[in-house]
């Protein structure tokens, strides 16, 4: 039986944070050390999860429970998203002539990264081409299917499932995002994923799972949890901070512009020590 969405494990190189550790390997084993909390986001996110589960299967035909009056979470939103997300299925799989539809397909893709599994929300395939789509109920980070290198670790699953039954040429990556009234779609052929594969995500994911590599600021670092204490991330804020005051005493327009650019890094990277420093202190830590 499938495991419900909230009792999945996560692998230590999980896909979903695939773009964190690909371009910073070393925080994989750091992330692995500090206990997941789910936030009432994720748990809502699970219940919107199971509930288009439902809906896919039983457009399928499957013969399945509704889950609604259990879940945790649940509106007329999630309902209408779930839909909107169902018939966007039905519509993808109208297009081909009898195409496979898995749901949600445990995917294995330890070939290429240590350990590494997911779940695919949906799969599709048909003639040449394997679709994998991937429902977020998020609505603060726009997604895009655009050399996503969680999408591309699924597809690089699914290949491990079908390529043998089916001739696969191309994979089109799906990000449907509903509450950001988003629908990404990425096509790329299987020979570019194949030497992405092999070239980029391998020798990296070996890196990652060592707790080797460099360590790597950027956009990323925002779903690291340990960025607040991250010696790498403080550097490179302390050195944005610094700014080389030239003459004369006042700043010039270029200047302030300048420092403006830098402002909203820093303001995340202090709200990121402070929601820390708060969180330990709740916890009973003394600061000094
Ligand atoms: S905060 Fe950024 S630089 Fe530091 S470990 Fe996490 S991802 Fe790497």
């Amino acid at each position: 039986m499938e495991a419900k969405h909230s009792e999945r494990s996560h692998a230590k190189l999980s896909a979903s944070s695939s773009a964190r550790w690909l371009a910073c390997p070393p925080s994989a084993l750091l992330n692995a050390k500090v206990a997941d909390t789910a936030s009432d986001f994720a748990r809502e996110g699970t219940c919107a999860h199971e509930l288009a589960e439902y809906k896919v299967n039983k457009l399928l035909g499957h013969n399945v429970r509704d889950p609604t009056e259990n879940l945790d979470f649940f509106d007329s939103e999630m309902s209408e998203c779930t839909d909107s997300y169902v018939q966007y299925i039905a519509e993808e799989t109208a297009k081909y002539h009898q195409p496979v539809v898995m749901v949600e397909q445990r995917l294995d893709f330890s070939s290429y990264v240590p350990d590494g599994f997911g779940t695919g929300d949906c799969i599709i395939v048909a003639d040449e081409t394997l679709t994998v789509i991937d429902f977020k109920y998020g609505k603060n980070v726009l997604v895009s299917a655009e050399n996503n290198s969680q999408m591309m670790l699924y597809a690089l699953g699914a290949l491990e499932l079908f390529d043998i039954l089916y001739d696969i040429t191309e994979i089109k990556m799906v990000i449907f995002q509903p509450r950001m009234e988003n629908v990404s779609e990425y096509t790329i052929s299987v020979s570019d994923l194949l030497e992405w594969a092999e070239h980029i995500l391998k020798p990296t994911a070996q890196l990652a799972a060592e707790g080797k590599g460099e360590f790597q600021v950027g956009e990323h670092c925002r779903f690291c949890k340990v960025k607040a204490t991250c010696r790498k991330r403080a550097e490179y804020n302390l050195m944005l901070a610094q700014y080389d005051f030239a003459m004369p005493a006042e700043l010039e327009d270029t200047e302030i512009e300048a420092i403006l650019e830098k402002a909203d890094k820093l303001t995340s990277w202090v709200n990121d020590i402070k929601d820390y420093a708060l969180s330990q202190a709740l916890a009973g830590k003394q600061w000094t």
